[in-house]
């Protein structure tokens, strides 16, 4: 397309750098690209979306169908600078979307919105192709590292050096989890140098350290704890988890995993309450447990009345003490409420997302950063989080477009 064409910019054609080819810097690039922006597009890594393709391993989680207003509640204390960024393109918008790739979606349980073949794959695939026949220059192997001292922007590739300018930048350069898929923050440094400093990274959607005893660690690392509910802070929740080498992680982890850690932060410490039995009520357990057991033994009594066995079993024997177990009523109300100890959150490295980075506050409303007019920035190095369930990608998508919209407007008031 050229300028006269897309009716929007003059003469001569802007050139615009995205640096990151997730999602988000992948959805600014049509904005722009559709609207007759040159785009040149660069990452790091010898290929695109390559987290992007990881969370689509097990079944891309794309969005959520709950209504709008619940939706929004899941970026917390973030809502109110999410709220814009999704009203203009919301968990529908990006539904259709995916349909004009020519993937079709379903509503899974929970709410939770997958395409229909689960994978990301071909939908990244179509995605690419079709910002290709929008003539973006993808530069692959290019690792951003910083401005040189005309401006221009400094890459290292496998030939050496090399620097680039551009009427206007994107950084969409992720968070600091899962380095090796290609966003390893080491974008902070890089715009500390320049006067921007952000809200400490920190692991979101993450597993936690909690001391086991060696034998329950060789025993029962990887085996999940199945159909449990988890209380923390009085909210309670219901899924499944896994015993780790270090202590715990899962989603039912994850779904409570930013309180946890805000809470160690504060006390170095955290209890979750494991409920084991959660569709049986607190008399039902107590019944059962005070039932005469004659010569079995606790195991044997526990795996008859209860169902309770193997890692549930030897998880109350980890916890609670030999007087605690042969105490009916405290073995009972432990059932329903077994107190985890979690020590710390494991390291922003094995996280599903990152919690800090750039602040609203620096940014103008159409994200661009007041420090340095001209530079935009999207996605998962915003300062938000969200749970999984589709929250974060419909975030990267969204603050994508709404960054590439507001490169579009700054160049047409130069
Ligand atoms: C295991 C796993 C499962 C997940 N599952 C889900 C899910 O089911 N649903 C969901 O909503 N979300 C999920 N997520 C989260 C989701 O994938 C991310 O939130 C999303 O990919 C972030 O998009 P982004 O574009 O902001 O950043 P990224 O996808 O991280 O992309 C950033 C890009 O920037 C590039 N880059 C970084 N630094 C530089 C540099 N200096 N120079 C050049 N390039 C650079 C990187 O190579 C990368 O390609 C999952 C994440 C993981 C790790």
């Amino acid at each position: 397309m050229t300028n006269s064409q897309s009716g929007i910019l003059q003469t001569p054609l802007p050139k615009v750098a995205i640096i990151g080819g997730g999602p988000a810097g992948l959805m600014a690039a049509e904005v722009l690209a559709k609207s007759g922006v040159r785009v040149e597009l660069y990452d790091a890594m010898p290929s695109l979306g390559r987290k992007f393709l990881m969370a689509g391993k097990g079944g891309m989680n794309i969005t959520h169908a709950e209504p709008f207003d619940v939706f929004l509640t899941r970026y917390g204390t973030r809502s109110g600078e999410i709220e814009p960024l999704l009203s203009a393109f919301s968990p529908d918008t990006l539904r259709e979307w995916i349909h004009g790739l020519g993937i079709d979606t379903f509503v899974g349980t929970s709410n939770r919105v997958f395409p229909t073949d689960m994978k990301a794959a071909p939908l990244l695939r179509a995605w690419l192709h079709r910002l290709r026949e929008y003539g973006i220059n993808f530069h692959a192997r290019h690792r951003w590292c910083g401005w040189n001292e005309q401006g221009g922007l400094r890459f290292t590739t496998a030939e050496g050096e090399c620097s680039a300018n551009a009427d206007a930048v994107l950084l969409a350069l992720g968070g600091g989890s899962w380095p090796q898929l290609g966003s390893d923050a080491a974008w902070v440094s890089l715009l500390a140098r320049r006067g921007i400093s952000v809200a400490p990274l920190r692991p979101s959607n993450c597993g936690f350290d909690i001391v086991w005893s060696p034998l329950f660690r060789e025993r029962f690392t990887g085996e999940p704890l199945k159909s449990i509910a988890a209380t923390f802070a009085g909210i309670r929740k219901q899924g499944e988890c896994v015993i780790s080498e270090h202590g715990i992680e899962g989603g039912l982890i994850y779904a409570h995993s930013a309180a946890l850690r805000d809470e160690i932060d504060i006390s170095g410490h955290a209890t979750l309450l494991l409920d084991l039995m959660p569709d049986w009520s607190p008399q039902r357990v107590q019944n059962e447990v005070s039932h005469p057991r004659g010569s079995r033994s606790l195991s044997s009594h526990l795996q008859s009345r209860l169902g309770l066995k193997g890692v549930k079993a030897n998880l109350l024997r980890e916890v609670l003490d030999a007087g605690q177990m042969h105490d009916p009523e405290l073995l009972a109300r432990n059932i329903k409420s077994l107190p985890l100890q979690l020590v710390a959150a494991r390291p922003l490295t094995e996280a599903i997302s990152t919690a800090g980075g750039i602040r609203f506050e620096d940014m103008d409303g159409k994200l661009m950063l007041k420090e340095l007019p001209g530079v935009f920035c999207a996605g998962e190095m915003l300062d938000w989080e969200a749970p999984t369930g589709g929250y974060l990608l419909t975030a990267c998508f969204a603050s994508g477009l709404a960054a590439g919209k507001g490169v579009l407007e700054w160049l047409q008031q130069q």
